[in-house]
């Protein structure tokens, strides 16, 4: 005999009830099966508003009822076969005629009490086992559905009731004595001896099946859900967590307490005291073999830890003072001073030299803890042999669990050996004496990078995943997801990561996947749908990801906007839009908090290491007194040309059909892109200039230059010729050159057309390329010089490539 238990998610949706059926058929043509159901996904949360609502008074309980009837129609309809289907929606609309009085009555009295409460929510139950007996059915199954009122007794503890064990028992053995019907279980609902409704808790349709279980002696529980078994970790935390194949009862009551919420934890016991094995399966992957719970399950040559679990917001208090220290019944009286206003305590952790005694608690629970210990510990606090009591909030509590840590020494140390070199400062720690679980408690802020880097060193990364968040896939981006397509088997190979794109967003919105697609077929799976999210959601899913590197290919400044949101969250941000690191002061200060999360070289002189070079002589002491740059690629070749004895005009219409300029020029003329480059590199110096500061002379005089229509621009722009020829043929017989050249030193930054000797190095440089001269205590007699291309979507996208590797590594 074998319990099938199906959870809400399994039963969401008409296709989802066949699958079941499909699964059931399977296991009945090797067993006899008893099968269990909760109501369908969301129902019983969607039942519980609903009661709230009416006592509460609000209207509204009814629409919200009736939206359930009709999806209890719908399904009824879609699933029950012609013979069947009349008479199940008839049973059905009693079920929630009744919900519908009872709500009535809430609504009247204002008030909803636990034994009404417990009415309404078997609704759910009862409805979907009508359903789901009917779909068993037109399956060919000889299925009936069966009410647990029948068959679990229970306390009048309503809400969460005990269950009588002798009679239930004597109940399920007769109902299943006749072996021929396929039965279909309530879950989750019981009644009283008088045959009053109650219900086992919260996700206890889980107790149903292992009650089931235990009467009828079976030869398997298995609780079927959404995932994949019980896993190393919360994989929202963790991408990196798997599916156990074993586990032992304890270790996964152990990790229910710390929030891995598989199974319902009374759930565990009658199947424990039997030896009756728990699987954990998954309805969406039947083929998947799950978690198989035991009493002693095999442990190959796993770690000694077999999961992790955590929780949250919690809140620590310590007591402490010289009055403890060999007094007896401190703790005693502490925890009974706990106990009697009904505290309860997440774990406990006492300094052996008896000079403290911390505790946990849950945040709503903060202030009962403070009066209790305040009241019983009044007198020593007056007597001075106390402390105040010191309270720290916004806590988590990691918990490492595992059989195995009974038999290896040195768990613990290696344990906080990883946390140490990841940072992670360890404010509490326990160790329950059946060794079976440590406990850490850490700050809020550091809970993800610690179960990663647990995770991590005890359960091998596996492939590592990077996934990247790529704003932007114009020109740059395409090139960089190209190349690294291109580079894919080697970063695997080289570096032990895959780097996959987990979102991509353009100016109609964004998609993600938290598999991530390889960089090669990212574009396509952007452009196949139409239902894009917002930029916020891409940058959201970034910031949750501990594996994230969130790339801004883009010209945006919504784009721009989102860094502070993922630098504090932890996650690198690699950029080559200018918009932000040549923003505000205040702004670039926020940036440069977290400098290996933040990265931007390809914002000046696309890959040329520039930004990189300046952090280095500045991280390393040096003292940068003056730098220039010509940073305007396409002005680089406007001059040179001219130089070349080419016109002014001419030489722009050239800039412009070889594709070096804007589409208008005038972005280029104008000087404002070399004037944010200069204020990027001013920064770097060490002079933090607001953007106001530069001074940027534009190579085309004010006014009317700028309110012409391009064709006029094109037009007019000739007339300009005869001043530049004039200007150009000044320098040249000074034996000087005309460049653009922008120019930073302690006292200013600007940009603008200048005439510069023979021997400067802006003078000897040819075409589009770049220049950034840096003169320093270091380079003072000459000039480190960075030069080459420094413009094109392939140079760009590679040195953010090489940005984005940096930042896996280091960030
Ligand atoms: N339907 C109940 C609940 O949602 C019981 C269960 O699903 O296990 O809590
Ligand atoms: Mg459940």
């Amino acid at each position: 005999m074998r319990i099938l238990k199906f959870g809400g998610s399994s039963l969401s949706t008409p296709e989802r009830i066949r699958s079941v059926a499909d699964i059931v058929a399977a296991a009945r043509r090797a067993d006899r099966v008893a099968v269990v159901v909760s109501a369908f996904g969301g129902v019983t949360d969607s039942l519980l508003g609903l009661a709230r609502a009416a006592a509460a008074g609000e209207s509204d309980w009814r629409p919200r009822l009736g939206e359930i009837v009709a999806r209890h129609r719908e399904a009824l309809e879609a699933l029950a076969g012609d013979a069947d289907r009349d008479a199940a929606a008839t049973e059905t609309a009693a079920i929630f005629e009744e919900v519908e009085e009872l709500a009535h009555g809430v609504s009247l009295l204002r008030e909803a009490t636990p034994r009404t409460l417990d009415r309404i929510l078997s609704a759910g139950e009862r409805a979907s086992s009508l359903a789901v007996a009917a779909a068993f059915r037109a399956a060919g199954m000889p299925a009936l559905a069966t009410d647990a009122r029948e068959l679990i007794v229970t306390g009048a503890e309503f809400g969460a009731a005990r269950v009588l064990e002798a009679p239930t028992r004597e109940r399920i053995r007769a109902a299943f004595e006749d072996p021929a019907p396929l039965r279909v279980v309530t879950g989750f609902v019981a009644a009283t001896e008088q045959g009053e409704t109650t219900t086992l808790g919260r996700g206890g349709s889980d107790y149903t099946a292992s009650i089931l279980g235990d009467a009828l002696d079976a030869d398997a529980v298995e609780l079927w859900t959404d995932v994949d078994g019980v896993l190393t970790a919360d994989p929202r935390a963790v991408p990196a967590a798997r599916a156990l194949a074993a586990l032992g009862y304890d270790e996964l009551l152990e990790l229910s307490h710390f929030g891995a919420k598989v199974v319902h934890p009374p759930s565990v016991h009658p199947t424990r005291r039997r030896g009756i094995p728990l699987l954990i399966k998954n309805t969406f992957h039947p083929e998947v073999p799950g978690t198989r719970v035991t009493a002693d399950p095999p442990r190959g040559d796993e770690t000694p830890i077999r999961g992790l679990a955590s929780i949250r917001d919690v809140t620590l208090l310590r007591l402490e003072g010289d009055g403890m220290v060999g007094v007896p019944g401190i703790a005693a009286r502490l925890f009974g001073a706990l106990a009697r206003h009904r505290v309860s305590v997440i774990m406990i952790s006492q300094a052996s030299s008896e000079h403290s005694i911390c505790f946990a608690v849950a945040p709503d629970a903060t202030e009962p803890a403070r009066h209790a210990v305040e009241e019983e510990f009044a007198a020593e606090r007056r007597a001075g042999l106390v402390d105040a009591l010191v309270v720290e909030r916004d806590l988590s509590v990691i918990a490492a669990v595992g059989e195995g840590m009974r038999e290896r020494a040195g768990v613990a140390g290696r344990l906080f050996g990883v946390l140490g070199r990841r940072g992670v400062n360890v404010r509490a720690i326990a160790q329950g004496s059946s060794e079976i679980n440590i406990s850490l408690v850490v700050g809020g802020g550091d809970e993800r990078r610690a179960l990663n880097a647990v995770h991590d060193a005890f359960f091998g990364a596996g492939e590592r995943r990077v996934r990247l968040y790529l704003a932007g896939p114009g020109g740059v981006g395409r090139a960089l997801l190209a190349q690294v397509a291109a580079r894919e088997a080697e970063l695997v190979k080289e570096r032990g990561y895959r780097l996959v794109v987990a979102g991509l967003a353009d100016s109609r919105g964004a998609r993600m996947d938290p598999e991530g697609w390889p960089a090669s077929e990212a574009v396509a799976r952007l452009k196949e749908t139409e239902s894009r999210e917002p930029l916020a959601e891409l940058v959201a899913a970034a910031a949750r990801d501990p594996q994230a590197v969130f790339v801004d290919c883009s010209a945006s400044a919504d784009v721009a906007a989102t860094y502070p949101l993922l630098l504090a969250a932890g996650t690198p941000v690699v950029t080559a839009n200018k918009l932000r690191p040549a923003g505000s002061l205040g702004d670039w200060r926020a940036l440069r908090a977290t400098p290996a999360r933040f990265r931007f070289e390809t914002t000046v002189g696309a890959a040329l290491p520039v930004v990189t070079t300046m952090s280095d002589l500045v991280a390393t002491g040096d003292e940068i007194s003056q730098v220039d740059g010509v940073l305007s690629g396409t002005l680089a070749y406007v001059f040179d040309e001219v130089a070349n004895g080419r016109r002014f005009s001419g030489a722009v219409r050239k800039a412009h059909d070889l594709g070096y300029t804007e589409p208008d020029p005038r972005e280029d003329l104008g000087g404002r892109d070399a004037g944010r480059k200069i204020l990027i590199l001013a920064r770097l110096a060490g002079w933090e200039f607001e953007p106001a500061d530069v001074s940027i002379e534009p190579v085309l005089p004010s006014g009317k230059w700028n309110e012409y229509s391009v064709e006029e621009f094109w037009k007019r722009l000739p007339d300009l010729d005869d001043d530049f020829e004039l200007r150009q043929r000044e320098a040249a017989s000074r034996g000087e050159r005309l460049v653009y050249l922008a120019s930073a030193t302690s006292a200013g930054a600007s940009a603008g057309l200048v005439s510069v000797p023979a021997d400067h190095p802006a003078a000897t440089l040819r075409g589009t390329d770049s220049l950034v001269a840096i003169r320093s205590r270091r380079y003072a007699s000459a000039p480190l010089v960075v030069r080459g291309p420094g413009a094109g979507p392939e140079l760009t996208a590679s040195g953010v490539f090489a940005d984005i590797l940096r930042a896996v590594s280091e960030g």
